[in-house]
């Protein structure tokens, strides 16, 4: 053999025996020696099968093998790397995701946990083999948590408060999520997946928030127009409110209060809020306040200006050192058997979604999304991320 032909044959043999390492067909600390012509003949044929299975398996989506994700050290630093697809277990379902909305809380989330993103709307791609409520294809949203059934919190119907929770969607900046079955909720006809991700948190919460204010015929201040709060008003402009006043001190919130329904929208920093509330509805003041914010002050004022019997409904977490005085309620997310409601209100227009809509980036500009939502408050609300 001269020494140009065993150059060549050395060639064709680590070209085979890199594809056969990226097929799997042989282990990686295999140390080659000189091969037969029909040992070389019996390699191609197995490279030849791998090929053929691994483009079947391509053609018939049956294994989707890696995606991305997002891995946060805090809201502002953040990673996407490629991960392991998750398995769905016997109950559960792989959903490929299509949109998560940053929520409020994520801020917190992906300092705490790293692993922020809850409101997810995408298409169901695999079941476990006992599920039968849902099939492949089904475009849904995710219940956030799901309860024991058991514990107080679970028979009185609030799933979110239970005190074992055997499931809780994190981890939604990805291109896959997996969840059980029957967390999933099915998305309305023709709403898209982007309005989708918008119906837990930013429709469900108010939804919850509005009744429990009792707002038909009543004088309503929402207090913070951000997403919940323009949700909240359109949510009570639907259930009759006489009056709905907005406050906000971001101008480009107020705008969108208006635009949203709100009668009144005030300044609470360069104006007395106090004054300015009552100031159309009279001295006796406001029969309901639907608070969207922490701020300790704010929430003082609007307490000292409910009427006797008013209202005080607060979405955004609990606030301390608040005198109870008056009817006060702290409610958050809401009741899976109310999700006919709000995807009907939805569906159907009476709370418009795609106005609390400012901003959609890629799963690779996930810090930009997120460096938009906490640090441009004067002119962003509701951000999605589409992976
Ligand atoms: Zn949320
Ligand atoms: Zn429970």
């Amino acid at each position: 053999m001269s020494a140009e032909a065993k150059i060549k044959t050395d060639k064709i043999d680590s070209a085979l025996l890199a594809q056969l390492l990226r097929a799997n067909l042989i282990p990686a600390a295999y140390v080659p020696g000189p091969i037969t012509r029909q040992q070389r003949r019996r390699l191609r044929q197995r490279v030849f099968l791998a090929r053929v299975c691994s483009m079947l398996k391509n053609r018939l989506h049956v294994e989707v093998r890696w995606m991305r994700k997002a891995f946060f050290r805090s809201a502002v630093d953040v990673e996407v790397q490629e991960v392991q697809v998750p398995e769905p277990g016997e109950d559960e379902v792989l959903v490929e995701v299509k949109a998560c909305a940053i929520c409020a809380s994520d801020e917190e989330a992906a300092a705490i946990t790293g692993n922020p993103g809850h409101e997810v709307a995408g298409v169901i791609r695999r079941v476990g083999k006992k599920v039968e409520a849902v099939v492949p294809g089904d475009e849904v949203t995710i219940y956030w948590r799901l309860g024991c059934g058991d514990c107080g919190a679970c028979q009185r119907g609030y799933e979110v408060h239970c005190a074992n929770p055997p499931f809780t969607l994190w981890g939604g900046y990805a291109d896959y999520v997996v969840a059980p079955a029957s967390a999933c909720l099915p998305l309305p006809e023709g709403l898209g997946f982007r309005q989708g991700s918008l119906l837990t948190d930013t429709v469900g919460t108010p939804l919850s928030a509005v009744e429990a204010a009792q707002v038909n015929d009543a004088v309503v201040v929402v207090l913070g127009c951000g997403p919940l709060g323009l949700a909240s008003i359109q949510l009570a402009k639907g259930a009759g409110a006489r009056m709905i006043i907005g406050l906000d001190p971001i101008p480009f919130r107020r705008e969108k209060a208006r635009a949203c329904g709100a009668d009144e929208v005030i300044d609470p920093i360069n104006t007395d809020p106090i004054v300015a509330v009552k100031a159309p509805v009279g001295p006796m003041g406001i029969d309901a306040c639907i608070c969207t914010i922490r701020d300790q002050k704010a929430i003082q004022q609007a307490i000292e200006a409910l009427a006797p019997g008013g209202r005080f409904i607060t979405i955004a977490g609990h606030p301390k050192s608040i005198p109870m005085n008056r009817l006060f309620c702290n409610t958050w997310y809401f009741k899976r058997e109310r999700y006919p409601e709000i995807a009907r209100l939805a569906a159907s227009g009476k709370v418009k979604l795609e106005p609390l809509i400012t901003h959609t980036f890629p799963l690779e500009q996930v810090a930009e999304a997120f460096r938009v939502r906490f640090q441009q408050r004067e002119k962003s609300l509701k951000v999605i991320v589409e992976p």
